[in-house]
Parts: C-alpha cells; structure tokens; sequence
C-alpha cells in the first residue's frame, strides 16, 4: 500500500544499513577492555521473527545504542538456539531434513533482524546445531563427568507402547496423556539415562540469589521456589515385616499428631505389597499422580505402621498426592497440621488428632489443619513445650531420627531420545561398561538424518551406531541419545566472548575481562530452567578453573507482552500482527518508536494502528524539521541572549538529564517523552521568535541524538542533514551545558501555569490583558528554609530570627503556615533563581494566553498582591482589557 506525504522509510533504511555494515560499526574488538555486555536470549529459529521477538531485540539493540553513544564499548551478539525437537518434526511433516528447515529458517530471521536494524556484531554469530558449537557441549559434558557431575542412572520417561518409543512431555497430549502420534495412552518407564547433578550446586545457587540485586524480586522468588530448600528431620516408621520406612518432615514436634502413614505409588514398599496382591495391584494403577490435583485419592494397603513416638499402629495408604522424587516417597500423615493430610483424612475418615496449640487463642481442628507453629498438647512428656524446642528434643530422642535438609530440585536429566541434538558423546562397550569417546575425536558428528516412523532416527543408522572401544579396541556401540537443548543455551553467552575458539569452548582470559552479561533481557518462560541450568554450569565451569566469574548475568529483565486488545498475541489466537508487515508499510523506526515509546520494557502494552501512525508521522515531523534548517528555511538570527533563547538552551539540558536517566533505568518511553516534548519546544521556539541560530542547532542535535538509540536509522539521515560527517551511531552522547536544578525550574513554571489557568476559569476571563506575577520576598525564603530545618517548634524558630520577628505580624501569620504544612515542606529556588526562571518562561505565558505579562519582586509590586507570594508559588492578579 502506498501512502502520500510520508518520508522514504524504506529507500533510508536499507542505505544505512549498508553504510552500518561496510564500516563495521558494530563489530567488537577482542581486545576492547570491558565492553558493556547487553544480550537477548538468542531464538529459537522458527520461521518469521514475531512481534515479541522484535520488543525483546529492540529493547537490547536500544540500550546497546544509548551505551555505545555514552563512549562504552559494546558487545551486542547474536545467534540461533537452533537444536530441538520442534525442527525435528517440522522436517518429519516437510519430508526435508531437520538441518535444511532450520538453515532457513535462520536465514530469514537474520534478514529480517537486519531489516530492523539490529545493530548486532554478526562476526560473532552463534549457530548451536554446527559441529563447531556443539563438540564444545560434548567437551564440557566431559569435564563434567571427570567432575562426577555427569551420572548414569535410572530415569522415567514417557513410553508409547504402540509406536515403541520414548516420547518428550511436549509429545504427551491432553489431560489423559495420550501418544500425539498415535493416540494411545502413555505409559512411564525407566531407561538408564545422563543426569548433570545440579544438586550439588543447590546451596550455592540458592545462597547466590541473594546476591542478584538487579534482578526481579518475582524472578528470585521463582528460582528459590523452585530449588526449595527445607530444613527438618528424617525419621523411620516400622512396618512389621518389612521394616522401617523413611519418611522427611518439617514438622517432627507433630509427630503424636501422626493418624496414617502414606507411600507413593513409586514407593519400593508399593512395589513390593502389589507384587503379591493383584487387587491391591489394580487398585493403585487407577491413582494418578499429581501433587497439585484437588482431589487427594489413595488405597488402603491392609498393612499397618508403628508411630515410633507413641507405638500406636496407624494405617498404611497409598496415595497419589506422594510423589516417588519428593522426599522419600512416604510421609506421616498428620491432618491436624497439614492442610492436605487434612482433606487426605476428610475423605478417608481417618482421625484427626490436635497436638500443638497456638500460643494463644483457640483453633477448630475438624474444620481446618492448624499449620503454624505454638505449644506442644496431647504429646506425652513433650507437652507445653514450644515447637522448636519439641523437634530439636525428638531429634534427639527417637532412635531413628537425624536432621535433614530436603530441596525440591532435582538432578537435571540431558539425555533426549531425539536426532536434533548434540550427540552425547559416550560409547557403549559390553567389557568396559560406557565409555567416554577421546577429545581428539570431538566432535561427534549427527549423520545424515534418515526419517524414522517411530523412534529414534539415530539408532537406525548403523553406520553411526557401529563403532569401537576407545578403551579395549572391541566392537562397541555409540550412544544414541542427544543432549536436552538446555545444554547449549546454558554456556553460549560465554562462546560470544571468542566464537571462533577452536582449542576452547572460551578463551578463559576475555571471559572474565568481559563476564558477566551486564543487560540480559528475554522472556519470562525461561525465569527458572535457563537461567537456573545457566547459574549452574557457570558456576561449574568456574570450579574447573576454567572461569572467574560465578553468576552470568548481572541484571536480568523480562520484557513484557505485547497484546492486542489487552490480551498476548498469539497465532493459536489469530490476534497476530506481523512485524514484517509493518516494516514494509511504515519502516522499522516507526515500528521501534512505538514499541519503546508505549510502555516501560517491562510492562505488557496493547499494539494500536493509531499509535503506530502517529509514531510514523512524528518521525517524518522530526526529519522535515532538521532538513528545513539545514536547507536554510528556518530563519535563523545570531540573538541567543533573549529570556527565550535562554529558556531553550536550560530546556535543552533538563531534557539531557532526563532522557539520558530514562535511557540508563530502562526507562525509554520516558526517555522518548522527553526527547518529543524537546522536539515540540523547538517548533514553538520557531513559531514564537527567530530563533537564535546556535541554540537551535544545539536543540536539533540533541533531539536527533536522543532518538538515535530508537530510531537508528532517520537519525542517521538527520545527522548527515545536519553537517556531520560520522555516524550518529557513533558519535557522542549529549552534555548539559548548565548545572541547574531543572526539575524545580520546571515545576515552578508549570505550577504557576496552572495556577492562571485556574483564575482564568474561576473567574470566568476569556481574554485578559495582563497577567501579573510576583514572586516572593526573600525574607520568606529565610523563613521557609528556617521551617525546613527545624524539628517541631516552627513557629518558634522562625520567630527567633531577629529580621523575621521585625516583619511584626506578617512574619508570624506565615511562620503559622509554614508550621501547618511542617512535614510536606520541600526546599524552593533561590529568591533570584526564581525570578530568572519565571523571566525566561514568560514567552510561554504570553503564547498560551495571549496577553502582556508583568512579572515583578513583591518589593515593586501592591501590597495586596504581594501579601499571597510565597516561595515556589507566585502571586498572580489577571488584569482584564
Ligand atoms: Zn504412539
Ligand atoms: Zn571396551
């Protein structure tokens, strides 16, 4: 679609990017001291960049910008996640192969990201699914293993019994988990599979998140949720004839408390009651696991355990909110003071029992389980004492009790049975068990993908399979299983430090000139398992003395969604606006503009065609003003010591300080506002006056510099326009020239503005002739500071003053006042701070209300007028024609 009077976006876009990548602008030196690091989480590539994508690169591509203006040198890299299981089955249904979808997929993307201006370091361009990228995974599950932090052991996984493969949770559909394939229900198996043991890491990474000061307080939440670290106790319960049974609590003072004892289906006692009672058998197959499930099922086992507290039997269940990987997979059931043994025992009519009391007041223990804690009751020689106390003592009493600490974090299982993955690079030999395949023999290469109907396309081709025993020299077989994607996006933002390392996965010595990311921005999704299994592997990496640096990413910010019609587009929703749309019609400033200009990085906002347009419109405004001055259309005189040049130049700076703030808080939409509202100002600047020619141009090339960081491309034309002969790109962010308190000069000006408006409409004045202003005496400054720093006797202080208490009753009416407003009193401008400013603003006050305006000292002005000046907030008197 063509649209009339709008400026050439697409014919400027593509000349600077050009002109960008002949001269290398973004390109990092390796020997560049410690670059300011700004990353985005590196896509999955899936076909066309979507419009989070293009929010979550403009977010980084601005900040990147904005640094590199200020003089920082900048690493801003990029690069394609592109393992996965999605490629595989896009190649399956396009009958091509997995790598020929994603290499194309990754070539549109790439062009597309340079389409917007994405001003990334290509050189350093990362591809996971190129043997160059992931032998270095191969080398470092090596290291880990020689660590003994890689494991084989037995792991579930989902098990289609019809098409005879394991499936991976995306590939278990619905509610009733059924094969996406075939349709047939999924079953759980155990296969011998690679676990990274993050467990190990599990204090450090949870003692780190303290130290993450830049990250959202939401985010640490999630993390230590998730690794959910739990003091408490382990102890046994006898079941005769089989045993003591472990269980772990928190709570052991609750143990009297304990009615029935419950297993997990997994439990090894679950196992072993079935195996001999095949009713019992059938009945525990119909229990689902689900912890988080409203409904708490169970089966009563017939078998009954020995509370080693108090010797009673209580009955045995097993139930399906125990889980086989949480604890031991059996607890004691104490439904006075666990919510979910609670409704556990409801439904059961198992009995619930109170052993612990609040300090004080009374708790109904039928209607609800009292959780917290208080005084032991009904719990033999342990009552009336406090909680804490019970469980330190009962640690120590019973036989089989011992202090414990439990986290929810599980070891990290990386084996994938999928083709499009890293190989993991073991070999299977029947006399020396698995083998790790030498380093000189990295990478392990995927062969040709041959498409499979079920299973893994690895295991049918032998020629891979078949291999020999880097040990004993006999036949032996590859393994098959990939790594889990995590694996490769959890170390890739150390490759961007020296990609091209082909002795180390990094050079260790830039990596910690240049570590840790100082800006990573990416989606919420990824809060937990990314930058957890990220944390995790830098950490390791550090302890093998590879690296320094002990957390990856300095200040993490999850951007938020951009909706439409207040709710997150999605194809699934049909509501998607196509970034590449929107490019053609309207360029990629107009479409970053509006992105940043809408809403705080971290906030959802709603995509509107009418913000776009007006976005668009405002860009060509900015480019049709700086090519009016530069083609001497804009009159110009050499004046610059008006009260209005004046005012301009110390607005120039306010917008300074304040757009460079936005810029540095991720703040850019306030950013942008003040670089609009600096645009409009020169436009009245023009209108209302000749504009003094230096001060102009000063304004213009501030302007153009602010929305560099946004709009790299318009501004780019802008600063050519304007005399210069290097990239904006490049050049030097803007200084205030003037000192001052801008933000008090501001709300002085505005404050006053206001308040003519507001005479104006009480007293119904449609066309004054003179507005009168005047500005406080300074002995109310005196008196205003003296308030500011007194404790509580206002009146008092600012009467002792010898001067003020001379002013007689004027004085002391004003000290009263002062005394009333005591705690919300703020500092004002000086006396003659105060005049200049309202000086240099009046052309302001004459434009909006078209009238003359008279601003005078209280000492020159009538009595009555004066009387109402106060410091900050000026007397005005309309004068009507
Ligand atoms: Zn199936
Ligand atoms: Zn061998």
């Amino acid at each position: 679609m063509q649209r009339q009077d709008t400026y050439d976006h697409a014919a400027i876009e593509s000349k600077w990017q050009e002109r960008w990548a002949d001269a290398d602008v973004y390109r990092t030196s390796d020997d560049a001291t410690d670059p300011s690091y700004v990353l985005a989480m590196f896509p999955y590539p899936s076909g066309d960049l979507h419009m989070g994508h293009v929010r979550n690169y403009t977010i980084t591509d601005a900040y990147a910008r904005y640094q590199r203006l200020q003089g920082e040198d900048v690493l801003h890299p990029m690069g394609w996640d592109s393992f996965g299981l999605p490629a595989e089955n896009a190649a399956i249904e396009r009958e091509i192969n997995p790598r020929e979808w994603t290499m194309d997929c990754i070539d549109t993307m790439k062009t597309q990201m340079q389409s917007m201006g994405f001003g990334y370091d290509w050189n350093r361009e990362i591809t996971t699914c190129e043997p160059d990228y992931y032998r270095w995974n191969q080398w470092l599950f090596k290291r880990f293993y020689e660590e003994g932090l890689a494991e084989r052991k037995g792991g579930e996984v989902n098990w289609c019994p019809s098409c005879e493969t394991v499936l991976a949770d995306e590939q278990v559909e619905g509610e009733a988990e059924l094969c996406w394939r075939c349709g047939t229900p999924v079953e759980s198996r155990t296969l011998d599979q690679w676990f990274l043991t993050i467990t190990d890491y599990a204090d450090e990474l949870l003692d780190g998140i303290d130290e993450l000061d830049e990250w959202p307080d939401s985010v640490r939440g999630m993390q230590r949720n998730w690794i959910g670290r739990q003091e408490g106790a382990t102890v046994e319960f006898e079941v005769p004839e089989f045993g003591g049974i472990e269980v772990f609590t928190t709570r052991l003072d609750t143990i009297y408390g304990a009615t029935f004892f419950a297993l997990a289906p997994g439990h090894e006692l679950t196992q072993e009651l079935i195996a001999d009672d095949p009713e019992l058998a059938t009945q525990v197959e119909t229990l689902d696991p689900d912890a988080d499930g409203d409904e708490k099922r169970g089966v009563f086992t017939g078998e009954y355990a020995i509370n080693p507290a108090t010797g009673e039997e209580i009955p045995v269940y097993v139930a399906d909110f125990v889980l086989s990987d949480v604890g031991t997979g059996a607890l004691m059931g104490v439904p006075g003071h666990d919510q979910r043994d609670h409704e556990f025992a409801t439904e059961y009519d198992i009995e619930i029992e109170q052993v612990v009391a609040p300090e004080d007041g009374e708790v109904d223990i039928d209607e609800a389980a009292y959780t917290g804690d208080g005084v032991l009751v009904d719990s033999g020689e342990y009552d009336s004492m406090e909680s804490a106390t019970a469980r330190d003592r009962l640690v120590d009493d019973l036989d089989t009790a011992a202090n414990h600490t439990q986290y929810r974090l599980r070891d990290w299982l990386i084996s994938r049975q999928r083709y499009w993955g890293t190989p993991i690079p073991v070999v299977h030999c029947d006399e020396c068990g698995p083998v790790m395949v030498p380093d000189d023999e990295l990478p392990v290469e995927l062969p040709e993908f041959v498409p499979t109907p079920t299973g893994n396309p690895l295991e049918e081709v032998e020629s891979f399979v078949e291999t020999e025993c880097p040990e004993c020299g006999g036949p032996a077989e590859r393994e098959t299983d990939t790594m889990d994607t995590f694996m490769d996006s959890s170390w890739y933002f150390l490759r961007f430090t020296s990609p091209d390392g082909e002795a180390v996965p990094f050079d260790t010595e830039r990596a910690n000139d240049w570590m840790p990311v100082d800006e990573y921005v990416g989606g919420i999704e990824h809060a937990i398992m990314h930058l957890l299994y990220s944390r995790f592997v830098t950490r390791a990496i550090g302890d093998m003395g590879l690296l320094d640096v002990r957390e990856p990413f300095e200040h993490y910010l999850p951007q938020g969604m951009v909706q439409l019609d207040g709710t997150a587009m999605s194809s699934s929703k049909g509501n998607v606006v196509s970034p590449v749309e929107i490019m053609d019609e309207y360029g990629a400033d107009t479409a970053r503009l509006f992105m940043m200009g809408a809403a705080r990085p971290s906030k959802d906002f709603d995509w509107t065609e009418r913000g776009v347009r007006s976005s668009n419109e405002f860009i060509e405004r900015l480019l049709g003003m700086v090519e009016a001055f530069a083609a001497d259309e804009t009159a110009t005189a050499d004046a610059g010591e008006r009260p209005i040049d004046e005012y301009v130049a110390r607005e120039i700076d306010a917008t300074i300080d304040e757009a460079s703030a936005g810029y540095e808080n991720f703040r850019f939409n306030d950013a942008l506002r003040e670089a609009r509202g600096l645009v409009s100002l020169l436009r009245r600047y023009r209108e209302q006056a000749t504009p003094d020619e230096h001060t102009f141009e000063r304004g213009l090339h501030t302007a153009v510099r602010l929305f560099a960081p946004v709009t790299p491309h318009v501004t780019e034309e802008c600063w050519t326009a304007l005399g210069e002969d290097d990239f904006v790109a490049e050049a030097d962010w803007p200084e205030a020239a003037h000192d001052a308190d801008h933000e008090a000069e501001r709300q002085l000006v505005a404050n006053t503005r206001e308040d003519v408006r507001h005479i104006l409409d009480v007293a119904n004045i449609e066309e004054p002739a003179a507005i009168e202003v005047v500005v406080a005496p300074e002995w109310k400054h005196r008196a205003l500071a003296i308030a500011i720093a007194s404790d509580e006797d206002v009146v008092g202080s600012v009467m002792a003053d010898e001067e003020l208490r001379e002013r007689g009753e004027a004085a002391a009416d004003y000290a009263k006042d002062l005394a009333e407003r005591h705690q919300s009193l703020t500092e004002a401008l000086a006396p003659a701070a105060e005049f200049a400013a309202l000086e240099r603003a009046a052309w302001l006050f004459e434009r909006e209300f078209d009238a003359e305006i008279r601003l005078e000292r209280a000492s020159d002005a009538p009595d009555d007028v004066a009387r109402g000046a106060t410091p900050g907030r000026p007397a005005i008197e309309i004068h009507e024609g």
